[in-house]
């Protein structure tokens, strides 16, 4: 194994030994390639330079409590990188090539996945971008999937600590019927200055509402967002926020423990009626929030400093079946052998 200092990980780039590349030419996806380099060379009319042809997932891997290493919930991902590809006109990378891809890059990097125990685990970044050449606003005809590997830590440098959020009602993130159930590339850079912003004023990140009327909560930052309340998980219904499989996968968890699930619009004034709120995505698994402020207003919500008991219990349990020390009765970890 390498001889990393995986506590001090934080989440960014990391050079690992190979990355997989596959290449959709002439109407069919080729052989998965391995690579060593860091680099792609590609046409300077490529689409995804131009017209933002470009999507990507996150997902990550783990050595569990038995030394056995599992990805979380791979097809799921698959299945959403085929949906983003559709939503920007791209060649789909069918889901075993995807899942395929996903193992073979672990494997190949394996001295990279991190010890049981570290908190840090080895974050899997598949991407498909146009790459084919076009001068109009036309699709391209050939496409680069490939899936890099970099060992991470948690995403919030406080680790299961709360953060706190900022509402900024002078940006939106994506359309009511845009691309914003896509994970693709322009979704981000429409995030970027105000989330920025955000970081700057102190928060961790935007809470972004519905672009129509800015009145119901669509994500927290690059993550979805959830609300406890009387014994409940009520989770924002929206067509313009990205479908989490963390947050589908903590609905699950929800039900499994006696808590009733609700998917529906989240009114921003009822952020004061809950017990606890939090973020969920993969890279953040669960993020507890204690504070919420209207950028414009100045309203402020606040909730405890230390994350509260329900959303404890689900990073665990979420975290424990990941780990293998919790049993995955929904057959969600795939293992690389
Ligand atoms: C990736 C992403 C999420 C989290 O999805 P997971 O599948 O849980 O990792 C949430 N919101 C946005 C905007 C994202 O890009």
């Amino acid at each position: 194994m390498e001889n990393i200092d995986w506590g001090s990980l934080g989440f960014g780039y990391y050079k690992t030994d190979y990355n997989v590349r596959c290449y959709y030419r002439n109407g069919k996806w080729g052989e998965l390639e391995v690579s060593s380099s860091e680099e792609i060379t590609m046409h300077m009319a490529a689409t995804v330079l131009h017209y933002g042809q470009a999507a990507f997932e996150g997902m990550k891997a783990f050595r569990g409590v038995d030394g056995k290493v599992r990805m979380f919930r791979p097809y799921e991902n698959a299945r959403r990188m085929i949906s983003s590809a559709q939503g920007v006109m791209m060649a789909e990378p069918p889901e075993e090539l995807f899942v395929e891809a996903c193992k073979k890059v672990v494997k190949l990097n394996e001295r990279f996945i991190p010890p049981y125990g570290s908190g840090a685990s080895l974050y899997l970044r598949p991407i498909l971008v146009g790459t084919g050449a076009q001068v109009g606003v036309h699709p391209a005809k050939e496409y680069l999937f490939m899936v890099f590997a970099c060992p991470v830590g948690p995403y919030f440098k406080a680790g299961f600590k709360p953060v706190k959020f900022q509402i900024a009602k002078d940006y939106d993130r994506a359309a009511p019927f845009g691309t914003g159930k896509y994970k693709v590339g322009g979704n981000y850079a429409a995030s970027l200055v105000s989330g920025e912003r955000a970081v700057k004023e102190g928060y961790s990140n935007c809470i972004y509402l519905n672009a129509a009327t800015h009145e119901f909560i669509d994500e927290a930052g690059a993550a979805n967002f959830f609300g406890i309340k009387d014994n409940t998980y009520v989770t924002p219904k929206s067509t313009s926020i990205l479908p989490s499989i963390t947050n589908m996968s903590l609905c699950q968890i929800a039900e499994d423990l006696g808590l009733k699930v609700e998917r529906r619009p989240i009114p921003v004034e009822e952020l004061s009626t809950f017990e606890e709120v939090a973020a969920c995505g993969t890279a953040a698994v669960v993020s507890p929030i204690n504070e919420i402020v209207d950028r414009e207003s100045g309203k402020t919500y606040k909730w405890g400093a230390e994350p509260g008991p329900v959303s404890t219990k689900l990073y665990h349990t979420l975290k424990g079946i990941q780990d293998g020390t919790i049993e995955d009765k929904h057959g969600w970890n795939v293992f690389v052998e």
